[in-house]
């Protein structure tokens, strides 16, 4: 059925581009034949296609999604040393592209259970200077959109959300359900192979419900010009290339079967793993659906390297999503006091394993993952 070998993936993209292997050969023979690689007719296609999923007017894609959150604090005419609050435990892009502009990177704790941005921290955070908040939405499970977009009104800042690992997830706002990353000013997503929507390369886009900000982002990924050899301003060179977005258009029309298998995936992993006390499941906001960009757990008592050890005995891959905060990075050391502590998010890199968390994990396969983490703790 499948086109991989028998063994157990982290991510297993060969399996699943075997399924849509006819639709994506189609999609890239129709590219190579009209020979229009960049900015070609799919570029367009793609981004209308997305931006109706999204139930969002402006769809820019671009090059990668730290491309698009570059481009989408460019867009916010920023000065330098102003403040953007984003969270420490997460990946990099947000807090590289702040400090490549100039500006200041503030970070803030997550919460123990969702692993999302600590709210009250957020709040504390805020200075006169402050003018950005990047909500991450760790793992495929939103921030705290409502809270987050309250504090952004009453005092008056850009929120601009990272969501390249919860495309097609949900929030629930106040008065109605919007797709996460359409929720703040600006959305950035990632089209890396890996995430929910994954191309044959690297791709992103940034979605926007404002018009004068979509005008202005797609300038600056396109070298500051909206009429060619016209430089109205500083930008970047950044594209979705054409062969990419016709793989991703076709692979749109399944982003919500792959991420309702991975869903199905995660509930065999909570109800296999949730009598075992030294494992801690991820809580789960009740105003967000979870995608489950990676399923990721605690392993409690300093175990967490020796359940990784013995899942690798036993052929079974298992991931540290992050390994280090990015408040103790060489890279941002000037930029935090020293001694400048964020504890959960310090314990979190001791203690977050990342299961195998793809569409094509067989039944068997899972019951073979629970079951020896299972026998972890039981022999
Ligand atoms: C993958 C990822 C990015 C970066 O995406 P690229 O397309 O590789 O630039 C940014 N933020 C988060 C949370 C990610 O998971």
């Amino acid at each position: 059925m499948s086109g991989s070998n028998d063994s157990i993936q982290m991510v297993d993209l060969r399996g699943q581009h075997f399924r849509l292997k006819p639709e994506m050969d189609a999609a890239m023979a129709a590219v190579i034949n009209h020979g229009k690689f960049i900015n070609g007719p799919e570029v367009t296609d793609f981004a209308n296609a997305l931006a109706n999923y999204l139930n969002v007017p402006h769809v820019v894609p671009c090059g990668n999604c730290t491309d698009a959150l570059q481009m989408a604090l460019m867009a916010l005419d920023l000065e330098p040393g102003d403040e953007v609050i984003t969270s420490s435990f997460s990946f990099v892009s947000a807090v590289e592209v702040v400090v490549l502009l100039g500006l200041k990177p503030v970070l803030v704790d997550v919460e123990p259970g969702t692993y999302n941005m600590d709210i009250a921290q957020v709040r504390a955070a805020i200075t006169p200077r402050t003018r950005v908040i990047i909500p991450v939405h760790l793992f495929g499970q939103g921030a705290a959109m409502h809270h987050v977009m309250q504090l952004a009104r009453e005092h008056h800042l850009y929120v601009v959300e990272d969501a390249a690992q919860c495309l097609g997830a949900e929030y629930r706002m106040e008065t109605d359900t919007q797709k996460l990353g359409c929720i703040g000013h600006i959305g950035c997503t990632s089209f890396f192979p890996s995430k929910n929507l994954g191309c044959l390369g690297d791709g992103g886009a940034c979605f926007t419900t404002d018009e004068v900000l979509a005008e202005k982002m797609r300038m600056i990924g396109t070298h500051g010009a909206r009429k060619k050899y016209h430089n109205e301003r500083v930008g970047v060179n950044s594209r979705l290339d054409t062969l990419q977005a016709a793989v991703l258009m076709a692979k749109l029309p399944y982003l919500n079967e792959f991420n309702s298998c991975r869903q199905s995936v995660a509930q065999v992993y909570m109800d296999g793993l949730k009598e075992l006390e030294g494992i801690k499941l991820p809580v789960m906001n009740p105003r967000s659906t979870h995608v489950y960009n990676q399923f990721t757990v605690r392993v409690t008592g300093g175990r967490r390297d020796a359940l990784k050890a013995h899942l690798a005995a036993a052929a079974i891959p298992s991931m540290v999503y992050y390994p280090e905060p990015l408040h103790t990075q060489p890279a941002f050391l000037n930029w935090f006091l020293l001694g400048f502590s964020l504890p959960v998010s310090e314990m979190l890199t001791r203690e977050v394993l990342s299961l195998p968390m793809h569409t094509e994990l067989t039944p068997g396969a899972l019951h073979y993952i629970v079951n020896s983490i299972k026998k972890f703790y039981h022999e």
